[in-house]
């Protein structure tokens, strides 16, 4: 008989696949996907810790399971990713009602572990990392594999090109969290996107922590190529019509990368290049080995290639020693940039990162007032920069449609609602003028052809 798998993602977009990617495995253990955690025999938490708050977050909830799993004993759970990896044998002690805690590079061998605690009746921890560690060539991609509820995006996919990170900036947990860095071949790469293509997908985003460096440590044998070049390889797929990736490193970002964004038709005018800091002390302690000068160079580069690029970054305030003048200077850099967006953050210590033990921790108070001040600026810009899209007729891929008129998205990443009728449906292109902007999306009407 079937048994109900509960999946809940916590984080970044590589977490997500990843659940998609467990989802599939379980498929062939007899699970299918269910939207009710309440009721499922399996509950998996895909869990990040990038943040303090991320990882209270998956604590509140598995307290919660612990009451439903008194009534309903038979229950089990699995927290997996990046709490798991980093709290290993902890989180059995702190949560004993947790039956199996998932590694970041366990995921694939999910089928054999739950099978585990079945036989054993004891939690399983599977937490080994490996420097020999790869990533399996052919990752699911069936999507009949999964569950009768699985909410997939009707046209739109992940795929993950690298794993973990070297680059050690000094406030991150994912070089420990997800490993040293690995690249997957353009070969396995290529398959599983065409495998995507073949199923009616229509845009790919290639993922990983730091795209610019893919390919400096291959998995396996495989012959290595840039990320460029593997950009080149993924865009002649025929079927595939929109390109996305994320995320750039600014240390590493190319002129030939940036050549791309000329050269590749169907990649999307959007680019995600975190920044962190306007000052080059901070990032200097922040060990991302660029400053300031190099960032606005790399940006200048970028629109001089391709002038309608919606640039978007990450921004964390009161990092350890950040002073007034430092906080100043990222203010600065916001308003020569003018960021279409930013995801900005407050400095969160993490367990194990250098950071942890730098003197001058900011207050929480003066954090939150320094993000309120960002964060508000931003909006105002975000404001801006979308109101000169208004009078412009913008190709967007319709994502969904309803009985008061669909939603598209633009190239560069743009929500645009519309409030017409159409027959088209989810994956069709159109051409609509937009006519308002709000902060965080657009409104645009089409001429019906009659
Ligand atoms: N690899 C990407 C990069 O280099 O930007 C993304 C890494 S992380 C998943 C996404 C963002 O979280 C980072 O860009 C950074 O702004 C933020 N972040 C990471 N560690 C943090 C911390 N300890 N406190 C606050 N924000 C943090
Ligand atoms: Fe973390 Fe830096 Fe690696 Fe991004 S590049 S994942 S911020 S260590």
């Amino acid at each position: 008989m079937l048994k109900n798998v509960f999946i809940k993602t916590f984080g970044c977009q590589m977490n997500e696949r990843d659940s998609e990617i467990m989802g599939q495995i379980l498929s062939s253990h007899g699970y299918v996907e269910c939207n009710d955690m309440e009721s499922a025999d399996l509950v998996i938490l895909n869990t990040c810790t990038i943040r303090a708050k991320a990882e209270q977050k998956v604590m509140s909830l598995l307290g919660a399971l612990r009451k439903i799993k008194t009534q309903r004993p038979g229950m089990k759970i699995c927290v997996a990713g990046c709490v798991a990896q980093q709290e290993g044998d902890h989180l059995i002690q702190r949560m004993p009602h947790v039956d199996l805690v998932l590694g970041t590079q366990n995921i694939y061998d999910l089928g054999t572990y739950i099978a585990r605690t079945t036989e054993t009746g004891r939690p399983v921890i599977a937490t080994g990392m490996s420097k020999a560690f790869q990533i399996p060539a052919f990752l699911p991609t069936d999507r009949e594999a999964i569950g009768s509820t699985g909410d997939l995006h009707p046209f739109r996919r992940f795929v993950t090109i690298m794993q973990g990170c070297d680059n050690y900036c000094s406030y991150c947990v994912v070089p420990y969290t997800r490993g040293r860095e690995i690249s997957r071949s353009a070969q396995d790469i290529v398959a599983e996107v065409r495998k995507f293509v073949d199923q009616g997908v229509k845009e790919i985003t290639l993922l990983g922590q730091n795209v610019n460096s893919y390919g400096r440590k291959p998995n396996g044998t495989a012959r290595p190529c840039s990320f460029p070049e593997l950009l080149h390889q993924v865009a002649e797929i025929r079927g595939l019509h929109r390109l996305r990736f994320t995320t750039s490193h600014p240390k590493d970002l190319s002129n030939e990368l940036i050549g791309c964004f000329r050269d590749i038709a169907i990649l999307c005018p959007q680019f995600h290049l975190p920044v962190q800091s306007g000052s080059d002390a901070v990032l200097k302690r922040m060990n991302r080995h660029y400053t300031v000068a190099d960032y606005l160079e790399r940006v200048e580069a970028l629109f001089a290639c391709r002038p309608d690029l919606a640039l978007t970054t990450d921004i964390i305030v009161g990092f350890p020693g950040e002073t007034d003048e430092d906080f100043a200077l990222t203010m600065d850099l916001l308003e020569r940039v003018r960021f279409h967006g930013s995801f900005s953050f407050k400095y969160s210590d993490r367990p194990g990162v250098r950071s942890c033990n730098f003197d001058g921790k900011i207050s929480e108070q003066v954090k939150s007032e320094r993000l309120a001040i960002f964060q508000r600026r931003q909006d105002e810009i975000s404001l801006e920069r979308n109101g000169a899209y208004v009078g412009s007729r913008q190709e967007i891929m319709i994502e969904s449609t309803g009985d008061s008129g669909f939603q598209g998205r633009t190239g560069t990443n743009h929500i645009v609602h519309v409030d017409q009728h159409t027959d088209l449906g989810p994956g069709d292109p159109l051409e609509v003028e937009i006519y308002h902007a709000g902060q965080h999306s657009l409104k645009g009407r089409f001429h019906p052809k009659h």
